[in-house]
């Protein structure tokens, strides 16, 4: 059996952690003395995706395309405007105060910026064990103990709880980071760029870190990215993101192999090749992203489509199944 068949079998047998469906974020423009509502901006369209239990799911795109938003809305850090976020069965979004307090105890954010997302006035222990003591789970004696086995988890020196954030290295910090997310043992961790804003030798680093942590704990990960390179190891599946929109979700190799939106394949021309010799047509994409207050008719992506037909210009493609598990939103499909 070929390796892909092998991750789709497995794929197949899985059970579904999350699901995403139809998800909507719109922002309301207002305008005048009477804050009239003149337009929405459409940061999130209508988003449809899985997670399985223990999987890694990549989510894709260029900055403003709405992949943070969705993870912020799984959180419901924000709300959602339309659609269903159900975990477990259960829709966050219908749910209660006490009824979301319990289940967001299994869903953790790892954010971009490790300086930023700590308070600087907090001791590592107090940081890592604040969830602990919101939940009612550990406090006192039992909250340092817990929080020194997750920072020997996390390869932090424990002796070190005592001490500030800014007492560590970028590295350092961002397995602060997760050591407060794991303290809860969450199912599902949202990971918004978790080593963007460090060192590229430092990344490897804190990718193997989230890998170890998935086998040992059973942890999913929903891990957002701006380039296809950054996923293309951690992750099972793909999913591509334009202007608010799913365009492409495949399994890592599919996508690797044989992506099929435009987009999607002009972020595959931008990895980098390691190898000089060998040459690659990069595809540079025609103008900016689209303004979400104002989306073309049709497929969103037509102004800067170098396929784009007059189809394209006036009906929206659907998300369609292409092959197992792959499936595109374009009309050349
Ligand atoms: Fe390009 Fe048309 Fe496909 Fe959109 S639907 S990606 S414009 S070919």
């Amino acid at each position: 059996m070929e390796p892909s068949e092998i991750k789709k079998e497995e794929l197949n047998n899985k059970e579904v952690l999350l699901e995403v469906k139809g998800l909507k974020k719109y922002y309301p423009v207002k305008k005048g003395f009477l804050k009239k509502v003149v337009g929405q901006v459409k940061a999130i369209d209508g988003v449809d995706f899985s997670i399985y239990k223990a999987e890694t799911f990549g989510l894709v795109g260029e900055s403003g395309c709405g992949k943070t938003t969705i993870g912020k809305t799984i959180l419901r850090l924000i709300d959602a405007t339309a659609g269903e976020i159900n975990f477990e069965g259960q829709n966050l979004r219908t749910l209660d105060r006490e009824g979301l307090r319990r289940q967001r105890q299994h869903i953790q954010m790892i954010f971009q910026d490790p300086y930023g997302s700590l308070n600087p006035r907090m001791t590592v222990g107090e940081l890592i064990g604040e969830p602990m003591v919101k939940h009612s789970i550990a406090s006192g004696a039992a909250n340092i103990k817990r929080v020194q086995e997750l920072m020997e988890i996390v390869g932090l020196n424990p002796k070190g709880y005592k001490r500030y954030p800014h007492e560590f290295s970028g590295g350092q910090r961002q397995r602060i980071g997760v050591a407060r997310a794991l303290s809860l043992n969450p199912k599902l961790i949202v990971c918004d760029e978790p080593v963007s804003a460090l060192d590229v030798s430092i990344q490897s680093q804190i990718l193997n870190l989230l890998e170890d942590l998935q086998k040992q704990f059973g942890i999913a990960y929903l891990f957002i990215a701006h380039g296809m390179a950054a996923v293309k190891h951690i992750s099972a599946r793909v999913g591509v993101m334009y202007l608010g929109k799913i365009v492409e979700i495949a399994p890592t190799d599919h996508i690797f192999d044989e992506c099929r939106h435009p987009y999607t394949k002009a972020l595959m021309s931008a990895i980098p090749i390691p190898d000089i010799a060998e040459k690659r047509e990069r595809i540079l994409l025609q103008g900016e992203v689209p303004n979400p207050l104002n989306p073309p008719t049709g497929c969103r992506f037509h102004p800067r489509c170098s396929k784009v037909k007059d189809i394209c210009r006036e009906k929206e493609p659907s998300l369609i199944e292409v092959s197992p598990g792959h499936f595109v939103s374009c009309h050349l499909d």
